[in-house]
């Protein structure tokens, strides 16, 4: 019976497929609807080097992408009415709808699939992709945090003799007004106001007994001997069995799971947003959507982001922030990322 031999091929690559645990997949009534409307195959899963890597083509074409693969630079594109997403073989770096993100794990090609590692996907990536899908949870406390004070100068630039200290507390006051204005139902605070010297964990601990719905950390750049290097850089908390953007290698940390880590699928759309506001206000280079295990990050109980506006050490980026209508705009940027965020908020399941 050779006509049928299209639909025997299928039966047996559904219970290939099957193994992959797609339940949804596995009945009877199922095989037959597919004849008629197909559609995308349940991503396959495999382990390559002890990561949990899934079928990039399959599992974004669940999401409506359609994909292209060039073979001679191992890229994939996959677009959508979203927009663009672009993943490259044996790379953290990515884009993402504009964005330059990176992930946990690099992107792999293996016999002809292209991989992503499932925790990318599960915890960063259809977070950002898809908010609806997560649980609602509230927003009313708003804890801005600026970064370093009292001996602590934060980062410098020597020539101008400016402080990070100085300019991340103004920027943390003026967002404090803003996002106070915007929404009378927030109670927005900051975990300093003044000139003053705060230990780390102390910050995260202020905003866990404020009972914070939101952690912002406000920072500026700096790196020694490259003064051309300027840009803005947001960061969340790193997913338990991940490295940080910044280690090449693993280490022991990478396996504790961190209070923050309750919040890595809000964490990724609250960054995402924030990354956004940043990027299209300021204009700035877009030194990526990172990740690293900051104290603030690792030990706030809620969903946290911190900005790393610009390079205090590029003359040119200096001088910006040090004016102050170039600080306001930072903070309306943030504050823009923030309402994005509530927007997701009131999108997601109640
Ligand atoms: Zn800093």
């Amino acid at each position: 019976m050779p006509r049928f031999a299209p639909v025997r091929l299928l039966v047996l690559a559904l219970a290939l497929s099957s193994a992959y645990c797609a339940p949804a997949l596995a009945s009877g009534s199922v095989v037959l609807a597919s004849r008629t409307t197909p559609r995308p195959a349940s991503p396959a899963v495999v382990k390559i080097g002890g990561v949990s890597y899934t079928d990039a083509r399959a599992w974004f074409a669940r999401l409506g992408y359609k994909s292209a693969f060039d073979p001679d630079k191992h890229v994939l594109t996959l677009t959508s009415a979203a927009g663009r997403i672009v993943l490259e073989g044996e790379s953290r770096e990515a884009e993402l709808h504009g964005l330059r993100i990176f992930l946990g794990e690099p992107a792999l090609w293996r016999k002809d699939v292209f991989y992503v590692a499932s925790i990318d996907l599960d915890r960063f990536i259809s977070p950002i992709l898809r908010p609806g899908q997560l649980a609602a949870r509230p927003l009313r406390t708003i804890v801005i945090d600026p970064g370093h004070g009292g001996q602590d100068t934060g980062t410098q630039n020597k020539a101008g003799k400016l402080d990070e200290k100085t300019f991340t507390l103004d920027v943390a006051k003026k967002l404090q007004r803003l996002l106070a204005a915007s929404d009378p139902s927030w109670r927005v605070l900051l975990t300093r106001s003044d000139d003053r010297f705060i230990a780390l964990p102390e910050r995260a601990e202020m905003a866990n007994r404020a009972g914070a719905d939101l952690f912002i950390s406000i920072h500026f750049n700096a790196v020694a001997n490259n003064p051309s290097v300027r840009g803005t850089e947001t960061y969340v908390l790193t997913p338990r069995n991940q490295r940080s953007t910044s280690s090449a290698a693993r280490s022991p940390e990478d396996k504790i799971d961190n209070p923050g880590n309750r919040h890595d699928p809000w964490s990724a759309v609250l960054g995402a947003h924030m990354h956004r506001q940043l990027l299209g206000k300021l204009r700035t280079e877009d030194r990526g959507y990172k990740r690293a295990r900051f104290a603030v990050l690792r030990l706030v109980d809620c969903p946290a982001v911190l900005v790393e506006a610009g390079y205090l050490s590029n003359d040119a980026e200096a001088r910006k922030i040090a004016s102050d209508s170039y600080r306001g705009d930072i903070a309306e940027a943030v504050a823009a990322g923030v309402q994005a965020y509530a927007a997701s908020l009131s999108s997601a399941r109640k």
